[in-house]
Formats: C-alpha cells, structure tokens, sequence
C-alpha cells in the first residue's frame, strides 16, 4: 500500500527534493494544493512553532500525515534579524531581491568580521493534525554576508550568503552541492530515516 503525506508548501523545488529522497519506499508525497490548502497565518515568534503551524493545518485539511518547514536567515550584527520575518523583511508581499537589498543596506556599517550569518531549517512531521509529539528537526548553515552579490543558482538571500570553507556564495553553487549541505538538506537528511520507519515498506 502507498503512503501518501502532504507537504506543507506551495514550493515545487521542495517537493521534488521530497520525492528524490523517497524513491522506492512505497511513500508519496502530495502537494497541499491538491487539497486547496490555503497558507495558514505564520505567527509564531520561532520556525518550529511556525512550521507546526503549517503541518498542524495541511494534515488537518488533508486528513494525511504532514510535513512542513520553516526557514530563514540570521546575522550576528542584526542580533539575529531578520530570522523568522526573512520572507517578508521588507515587507509583506516582499520580493527577494528587495529583502536581498534591505539586508545589504543594514549590514554595510558593520564590519565583515561581524557579518556572520547562518541558515535555519526547522522540518516537522505531524502524523496526524491533533499530534502531541511531532517529530522535528533543526538544523544550520554557516557562513557570512558579503556586500556584493554573487551567483545565479539558488534563491532569496544566496546571492550574498558566502561561504568561507568553499570559497563561494550559495548561489553559485551547483543546486546538487547546496541541496546536500544545506540548512535544508541536513535537517531532510535526519527525517529520510523517521520517515521511512514509520510509512516505508515494510
Ligand atoms: P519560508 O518559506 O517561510 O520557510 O521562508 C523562508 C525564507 O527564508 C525565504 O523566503 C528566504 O528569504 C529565506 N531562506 C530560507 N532558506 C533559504 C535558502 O536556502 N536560500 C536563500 N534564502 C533562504
């Protein structure tokens, strides 16, 4: 028997991720806008409480077991900012590129040594919408925000987001490179198991 679970985003990019991970474990993942899922309203002051929120309300809707992330971006000399507000830093309805340009703005005036920033991904799987024990993971990226923008892979921040160890910012990684290493891909990396314990074939 096929396991469906819906994940809780309206991004494809993610999905497809999902759907690599699990080839083969007899578990499928379905978009929430099967359902007609809207976006709940985000206002948790974390990503883990953020990311409930959206899986507490996909699995409600759906009646499936749900997956939902939440993420974003913190930089030291922001004491943290702009966090769980990366998606709408400037502003509700906000592009990337305006968040992008808001965050270099704020940033000039500190020096490079003070730019540390990192990635946050909370993932969270509810089995069912009233779960009291969802199961969640949190994971990090580190690196630090450099003035100019380099690269034309990945999406919001990347451009800016550089990465000492490899000498290069997240957007001009090859989309293989980031997914592996990535806030992201570490926090799917440690779900793939749980997952696939309780739904996979058995
Ligand atoms: P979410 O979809 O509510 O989790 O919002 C995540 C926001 O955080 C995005 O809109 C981006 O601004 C930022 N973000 C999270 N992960 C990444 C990433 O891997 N690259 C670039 N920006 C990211």
């Amino acid at each position: 028997m096929v396991q469906r679970i819906v994940l809780a985003t309206g991004n494809k990019g993610k999905a497809r991720e999902f759907e690599k991970m699990l080839t083969n474990t007899g578990i499928e993942i379905v978009l929430q806008s099967e359902f007609n899922v809207k976006p709940p309203v985000e206002d948790g002051t974390t990503f883990v409480e953020n990311a409930i929120i959206k899986a507490r309300h996909a699995s409600f809707i759906s009646g499936l077991p749900a997956i939902a992330d939440d993420s974003g971006i913190e930089v030291d000399c922001l004491k943290g900012e702009p966090g769980v507000y990366s998606a709408r830093y400037s502003g509700e309805n906000a592009t990337d590129e305006a968040n992008l340009d808001l965050l270099l703005s704020n940033v000039a005036k500190f020096p490079a040594s003070e730019r540390s920033a990192r990635y946050w991904c909370v993932l969270v799987l509810m089995r069912h919408y009233k779960d009291p024990t969802p199961i969640i993971f949190q994971r990090s990226w580190n690196g630090e925000i450099i003035l100019d923008k380099r690269g034309q892979n990945g999406f919001g921040y990347d451009p800016s987001f550089y990465v000492p160890l490899l000498g290069m910012t997240a957007a001009e990684m090859e989309p293989e490179l980031k997914n592996r290493i990535s806030h992201r891909g570490q926090a799917m990396a440690d779900m793939l198991p749980e997952i696939i314990k309780l739904y996979g074939n058995k």
